[in-house]
């Protein structure tokens, strides 16, 4: 297993760390320096993957040159883990003994982790992003003791680790779970019918799963999909049994069991209420999209230029949406959603590096700072990507921001990192 060295001045809470991540329940560590003894390995798993974590509190620095023995202390570990957590007390911040450290480690090859550890609360959560200074990228704030953010660090070290030698590896995916969607008539069933494959027990064996009954496998574009929840499309009952609100139910299962969603359109027909309540749906879960405008096969000129100036009034709270112009009829471009359906899913799970981001948001910020309210400008300090699927982002600023000024940086956002066909989320933590 990969081995994860925790390293740090004493008393930092380096021991109270690994007991929370080995989830050892009592606390062997007292607020005393140098109370624990040895440096020890414990096993330790998170979401099914097992590492070694190596606590090396109990090593005691010389009192005399404590600066050198804790690099010393650090180059040990960097020497022998795979990756290193650097652990700082947020609450007295980096001191000369740290930087001593930080020099070494900055130098080595191995992912360092920098954790800011006894970060109890939301305020000091934003003190402890002072701690970027050290130069070994994103702070993680944790409370090791009450376990305050743990899960996010844990989250982390794993992909800081080596990529799992192949027995350990997770088995190769089944095929992506797509939600078939649109009010009635669209032409869902005409479009499930001309995609999904009838000999179920084959298609089983190809993708190597087991694929719920209620769901349907796809040939698109020469792969296998998964159509979550088709079969009221399959036996063409739907209709007749459901009201409009069983229908919407429905709907919304089927999003939220899914990745990507197709919303299908009829192109032939003005864009109507029921296909905004299902597009928001699929936003508000935070799926990736894929339309489609079928009967594409009704489309005249005319039709065609009403259809445009109504798709830039109507859908204008999501043009990043991808769009792929169908017929189930005659099979007119169906094959051009699976690429569509691709291109939305990578950018669905795209992580954006922290520090590219950062230089890129500061040169944004400094470019077109944020207006003056009240006397003063709210300035954005940093931002994180706090999690994909779909993309979510953090931006720490001095005071709250604008909704106007939020949506022109997530528009600004989606231009430099492309997030075409994913709903992407902002949010903002204004320092109190
Ligand atoms: P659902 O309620 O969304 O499943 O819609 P259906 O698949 O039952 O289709 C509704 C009607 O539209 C049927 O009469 C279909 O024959 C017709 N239809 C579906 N797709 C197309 C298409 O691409 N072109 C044309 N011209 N008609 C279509």
């Amino acid at each position: 297993a990969p081995v994860v060295a925790v390293v740090g001045r004493p008393n930092v809470g380096k021991s109270t760390l690994v007991n929370r991540i080995i989830g050892r329940r009592q606390a062997v560590v007292e607020d005393v320096p140098g109370v624990t003894r040895d440096r020890v390995a414990y096993d330790a798993l998170w979401t099914g993957r097992r590492f070694t974590i190596v606590d090396t509190g109990g090593w005691e620095p010389d009192a005399r040159d404590r600066a050198a023995a804790i690099a010393a202390q650090a180059e040990a570990a960097v020497a022998t883990a795979d990756a290193v957590l650097f652990v700082v007390d947020a609450r007295v911040g980096a001191t000369d003994v740290d930087e001593a450290a930080v020099k070494m480690l900055r130098r080595s090859a191995k992912p360092v982790l920098l954790v800011a550890n006894k970060v109890d609360n939301a305020a000091q959560e934003i003190e402890s992003m002072s701690l970027w200074s050290l130069g070994l990228g994103q702070p993680y704030p944790v409370s090791a003791l009450h376990g305050r953010g743990s899960g996010d660090l844990l989250d982390a070290v794993l992909e800081a680790l080596p990529v799992p030698a192949p027995a350990e590896a997770p088995r190769p995916r089944g095929p992506r779970r797509v939600a078939l969607v649109g009010r009635p008539n669209v032409g869902k069933s005409s479009l499930l019918n001309r995609l999904s494959q009838e000999d179920r027990a084959v298609v089983d064996a190809v993708a190597g799963t087991t694929v719920d009954p209620v769901d349907s496998l796809a040939q698109i574009g020469g792969e296998t999909w998964q159509l979550v929840d088709t079969a009221g499309l399959r036996k063409r009952v739907g209709q007749a049994s459901g009201t409009e609100y069983f229908a919407s139910l429905r709907t919304k299962a089927a999003i939220d069991a899914a990745e990507v969603a197709i919303v299908l359109l009829d192109a032939s027909e003005p864009i109507s209420e029921q296909d905004q309540r299902i597009l928001s749906m699929v936003t508000e879960s935070g799926r990736a999209l894929v339309l489609a405008f079928n009967k594409w096969d009704l489309v005249d000129e005319d039709r065609r230029y009403f259809l445009e100036r109504e798709v830039e009034r109507e859908l204008r709270r999501i043009p990043w949406a991808l769009r792929v112009n169908v017929s189930a009829k005659t099979g007119r471009a169906v094959e051009r959603l699976a690429p569509a359906l691709h291109q939305a899913l990578a950018n669905w799970e795209k992580r954006v590096p922290t520090g590219q981001f950062n230089q890129w948001l500061t040169a944004l910020v400094q470019a077109t700072p944020h207006p003056i309210r009240g006397g003063r400008a709210p300035k954005v300090l940093f931002a994180t990507q706090a999690g994909t699927s779909p993309p979510r982002f953090v931006l720490f600023s001095t005071g709250p921001l604008d909704a106007g000024y939020v949506r022109f940086v997530e528009r600004k956002l989606r231009e430099e990192f492309d997030f075409e066909g994913t709903p992407v989320e902002v949010t903002v933590r204004p320092r109190k």
